[in-house]
């Protein structure tokens, strides 16, 4: 019953039988025989002769095969390493982490020490790192001050395939570090897709591919759409769990709030089985996995279960290819994920839940058949898999905003970003977009070369906007209370919120709130946090997120490190925190919002709804600010502004004039639209022609 309904079950009873077998084998394997058992093993000399006599190439293999764990050994192992480094790149953070770990534990080593990872604010590295796994983000920015990148013999540009956005701009800057340096090897891996393009990119450079190992996946379809997919997934994986034989599941969502809410769910449903039933049940093992959950829990998706019990991952896209866990025989598949899109509505990217691409969903069934046969629940249709979706995903490039490349292929002196070696360049609409919005920034001059404030912005490891914000706290003396601003805003939420404990955790709030500002919010956090020495149990007792905090004062001392190379020095403003208010305002009025109605605002540019979020410390002023900026909007019931702050609409005037014109404080900012119309259109004429 339910509304998924599935056919071809008695066909997989039988598959599962034989793979069964050839799971026990796995687990009882060592790992340096494991690292043996690996495909990518039975081509290893093979794979070494063709990297000795190329200087690119292109290394396709099936998700599991070794590619990412084992190509930096073998590289290590054949003497790359004793002139230079290793680097391999991922468009993940979590897999750049936990595949470091991986290494540095099959090469019995401390993590940190010979095998390392970077990822930015946070470098696990050492001066005997010899191989190092750092997010494609982190080698881009390494370029900056080094662009022949001399420390590294090779680079390996892993999960090429995902066509991050950062990768795609990676392959035009190391197409030039080959040509440069002789000595310098680049391989770049990917799933099956693409590996052709990218081979044509370099040159007709050679593609390895590494035989497969996989067995078949039996793929089951949902005969109807299904509503709740959430629902629907937590439903079929209880089905497995109790109807058949052992395998792990492993379930694809979108995002950490559905991921928590079907993991709650399974656990309740677990409960609620054990008491009602007679007989003794298999225990199932409930365990997220997406990129902000913390190192030690992520890890846990690779420890064997104790005897018995069942594995039941819930993971986003990052289990589609950058980690492989082994052991799966089920996958759920919800046929959604989450991409960053630029939304031209709202003039920014936000994270929107997607339809995925055949492509992928064809790779998240792939992970059914690691270990043995398995079996791949789709909860939609075939129809939807053949005629609604994309063939592949778009690259990332072609789809958000790209101000931070701009700002760093400027500062490489790449003065016409349209003549730049992309392999699908952005749509020219995209680059001008981003373009505008440095200038408006102020990162820009007239001729779009990069300003004194460019520069500077270019050093910090933040969007432009957060870059601004600091650089305006300099200019305004305020810079020791932005610093911690941004670095509160650079980690997740610290605010901890139990669903069992809401009201309690809500009034714990509420104790920090600033009325004016989420964001001096976070400063009051931070400093009080501080005031009592940066103590974890005084965090717990008010309901705050240790780790968080620990985190930003991890990025606020990196940033500090930054400010000091610069010689800005850290002037506080004191208790007074106005201007703190307008620093942030400087860097945000592109997210400014005019009142409406009771918590309802409009986007001053574009007219879009706004609402503040019911968590928002500005209900505390007892009345709603005429005008706010924010941080960013979050889509979900409605459009909330997360993390705002009441400013006053002179600022707006004088920071963002390209924007706003004012007669008085309190008559409409969009008075004078058709001449700053007219004045933003000149600009851009200037820059098609
Ligand atoms: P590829 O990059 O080709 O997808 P990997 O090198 O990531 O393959 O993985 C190879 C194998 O190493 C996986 O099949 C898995 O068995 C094992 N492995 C990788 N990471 C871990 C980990 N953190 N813990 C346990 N096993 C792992
Ligand atoms: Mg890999």
């Amino acid at each position: 019953d339910g509304e998924v309904d599935f056919k071809g079950e008695a066909k997989f009873a039988q598959h599962m039988k034989k793979g069964e077998a050839v799971s026990e084998f796995a687990m009882s394997k060592t790992m340096a025989e494991q690292r043996q058992y690996l495909p990518i093993f039975s081509v290893r000399d093979e794979l070494l002769q063709v990297i000795r006599e190329n200087q690119v190439i292109v290394v396709v293999g099936e998700t599991g095969s070794g590619k990412t764990t084992q190509l930096t050994q073998y590289l290590h192992e054949d003497g790359y390493t004793i002139n230079g480094i290793v680097g391999c790149t991922q468009p993940r953070r979590v897999a750049a982490m936990s595949v470091a770990k991986r290494v540095s534990e099959e090469m019995e080593t401390e993590l940190g020490d010979k095998i390392g990872y970077a990822i930015r604010f946070e470098d696990v590295t050492g001066p005997n790192t010899v191989i190092k796994y750092m997010t494609d983000g982190v080698l881009l920015r390494e370029t900056l001050k080094d662009s022949d990148l001399d420390k590294y013999r090779v680079v390996v540009m892993d999960e090429a395939h995902e066509r991050s956005l950062n990768t795609d701009v990676l392959f035009g800057i190391l197409k030039k570090v080959v040509a440069r340096r002789r000595d310098f090897k680049l391989i770049v891996t990917s799933a099956t897709l693409n590996a052709q393009k990218f081979s044509n990119f370099f040159g007709s450079v050679p593609i390895f591919n590494i035989p497969g190992r996989t067995f078949p996946v039996n793929i089951l379809y949902s005969k109807t759409p299904c509503e709740d997919y959430v629902e629907a997934a937590v439903k079929q994986a209880m089905t497995i769990h109790i109807t058949s034989p052992p395998g792990d599941i492993l379930i694809f969502m979108t995002g950490q709030d559905e991921i928590e809410a079907a993991c709650f769910s399974l656990k309740e449903r677990m409960e609620q089985l054990v008491s009602s039933s007679s007989r003794e049940i298999t225990n199932l093992l409930i365990l997220p996995i997406y990129s902000q959950l913390p190192a030690d829990l992520q890890a846990k998706i690779f420890q064997k279960p104790e005897d018995g019990a069942r594995k039941c991952i819930v993971a986003t896209n990052i289990a589609e290819t950058s980690l492989t866990v082994d052991g799966i025989y089920y996958v759920i598949d919800t046929g959604y994920g989450k991409m960053k899109v630029f939304n031209p509505r709202m003039g920014m990217d936000a994270l929107q839940v997607f339809p995925i691409s055949r492509a992928a969903s064809d790779q998240r069934a792939g992970r059914a058949g690691r270990t043995g046969p398995g079996t791949c629940y789709r909860l939609y249709t075939e129809s939807a898999y053949l005629n609604e979706m994309l063939p592949s995903p778009v690259p990332e490039i072609q789809r958000t905003n790209l101000g931070n490349v701009v700002l760093l292929l400027k500062s490489l002196k790449i003065d016409n970003l349209l003549d730049f070696d992309f392999m699908d360049p952005p749509p020219q609409e995209n680059i001008l977009n981003s373009m505008y919005q440095l200038w408006v920034l102020g990162a820009l001059n007239n001729v779009g070369g990069l300003t004194d404030l460019g520069w500077k912005m270019v050093e910090f490891p933040l969007d432009p906007p957060l870059a601004k914000m600091l650089l305006m706290g300099e200019r305004l003396d305020c810079i020791d209370e932005v610093l911690t601003i941004v670095s509160m805003l650079s980690v997740p939420s610290v605010f901890f919120r139990p669903k069992e404990r809401a009201e309690e955790s809500d009034a714990a709030r509420e104790k920090f709130f600033v009325p004016e500002s989420d964001h001096l919010t976070l400063l009051n956090v931070y400093q009080q946090w501080k005031e009592h020495d940066y103590r974890g149990d005084w965090c717990n007792d008010h309901y705050l997120q240790v780790k968080g905090l620990r985190k930003a004062r991890e990025v606020r001392s990196q940033l500090l490190d930054i400010l000091k190379q610069l010689k800005i020095e850290l002037r506080s403003c004191g208790p007074d925190w106005d201007i703190v208010r307008k620093a942030i305002c400087s860097a945000y009025f592109h997210n400014s919002a005019r009142l409406k109605g009771v918590g309802e605002y409009v986007n001053c540019r574009t007219g879009m709804p706004c609402h503040l979020h019911p968590s928002s410390a500005l209900y505390g002023l007892g009345y709603t600010p005429d005008y706010v900026v924010y941080h960013e909007l979050i889509l979900t019931t409605k459009e909330y502004m997360q993390c705002a702050t009441s400013v006053e609409p002179h600022w707006l005037a004088e920071l963002g004039p390209m924007f706003f014109s004012v007669k008085d404080s309190d008559t409409s900012m969009l008075e004078h639209k058709k001449s700053r119309r007219k004045r933003n259109q000149e600009w851009r004429k200037r820059w098609r022609n």
